[in-house]
């Protein structure tokens, strides 16, 4: 029989790379939405593994998701890795030091668009899941392989995933958190504010109503409100943010502006919930109108993710500390996303307790994304070792 050593060394660096450099090359901008290249490339290739990979069509007929099972002897327990196969645009090549879409290899790091976010971690489960396969080592629980769509843009990838019984015990999202574990991730909420005014002659401004004077009393409430959701914080996450991001306001330079449109975005900690943050800012424009009757505002949340969290000493995030440690020789600290991941999918919308933790940090949607080749190695080599810890 193989020893656990025995399994570790058949992970073979010039194959992460090979595999890792292929992915960056599928460039799967999202949006517009290029999935399908990067789903074709996994296909293939899990498939030309010896495994039966699936296509998920769903939400987007013409964006698959792709599925791995590889069974054990009794179907149970589960542990599904996810990772999302979608990337941000790669914005202005003029930026980027090397070409975004070519898996430069450099200094002992892969570089370009998704290298960090998140090609590194679907190579690391793709690796650790060839390497389990081919060593022949009888698993009692299935190992479950999503490499979902639509996860930078909101969309329904890894929920669709798991409405399709791509379901587990367990779930590890392999974004970039630099072999951190975290069991608790902020949520986010978009909101969009209308305030109306009177349009005239910038002559006679006495005539109408100047909607930009009118959003100053709104941003201030917002900067007030900012100060004070900010007390309360999260022991992993940190504190609630409200930030103005956005605003669009005004026809011509001598027309007294009849309209201003504003944005905000609202991080939320894991325990508050949405109806609250809904209440709070309905509030700060009620209060508005009330003290102007010239104040019209309509406003409407546009987005949302909820935040999420399991218990710091779950068995799946202590299994995963467990195996950062003995790897690295660092037990990871408990630690929460300041971004929103996926995982709130798994423990939101499907009960399964769930952690991020990947290769890679701080990177993502920057030019010039890489990512370090020996933090791959160590993600496959630590999930390798999770696998034989949670399912054999
Ligand atoms: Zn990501």
């Amino acid at each position: 029989m193989l020893s656990r050593l025995d399994l570790l060394k058949r992970i073979d660096q010039e194959e992460v790379v090979k595999v890792l450099t292929e992915l960056v090359r599928k460039p799967s901008q999202n949006p517009p939405g290029n999935e399908k290249v990067a789903a074709d490339y996994i296909y293939d290739t899990m498939k030309g593994w010896g495994f039966a990979p699936q296509y998920v069509f769903k939400p987007e007929p013409k964006r698959p998701s792709v599925a791995v099972v590889h069974k054990g002897s009794e179907g149970k327990p589960r542990l599904v890795l996810n990772g999302h196969i979608d990337v941000i645009p790669e914005g202005d090549v003029n930026g980027w030091t090397v070409p975004p879409f070519e898996g430069i290899v450099k200094d002992g790091k892969v570089y370009g668009r998704g290298a960090c976010d998140m090609k590194a971690g679907i190579t690391a489960m793709m690796i650790a899941a060839k390497v389990i396969r081919d060593s022949g080592v009888n698993l009692r629980g299935d190992l479950v392989l999503h490499f979902a769509m639509g996860e930078e843009t909101g969309e329904a990838g890894t929920k669709s995933l798991l409405e399709e019984e791509f379901k587990g015990d367990w779930g590890i999202v392999l974004e970039p958190t630099d072999l951190k574990v975290m069991t608790a991730e902020k949520g986010l909420a978009w909101y969009h504010f209308n305030i109306k005014g009177k349009p005239t002659h910038a002559s006679v401004p006495h005539e109408g109503i100047n909607a930009i004077d009118k959003v100053n009393g709104l941003i201030s409430a917002l900067q007030e409100y900012d100060r004070e959701i900010g007390k309360k914080t999260h022991p992993l996450c940190g504190k609630n943010i409200c930030s103005v991001t956005m605003i669009k306001a005004g026809t011509k330079e001598n027309v007294i502006p009849e309209s201003c449109w504003l944005a905000i975005d609202r991080r939320i900690i894991p325990g508050e919930t949405v109806e609250t943050v809904d209440k709070e800012i309905g509030d700060i424009v009620l209060r508005i109108s009330r003290e102007d009757s010239e104040f019209k505002c309509d406003w409407k949340r546009v987005m949302l993710y909820e935040s999420a969290e399991i218990p710091v000493d779950h068995k799946i995030a202590e299994v995963v500390r467990l195996n950062t440690e003995k790897v690295t020789g660092v037990r990871p600290e408990p630690a929460g996303m300041l971004a929103s991941t996926d995982q709130r999918n798994f423990i939101n919308d499907f009960g399964i307790p769930a952690i991020s933790w990947g290769p890679g940090w701080r990177m993502s949607h920057k030019l010039d994304e890489h990512v370090e080749i020996s933090q791959v190695m160590k993600c496959a080599e630590i999930l390798v070792m999770t696998i034989m810890d949670l399912l054999r």
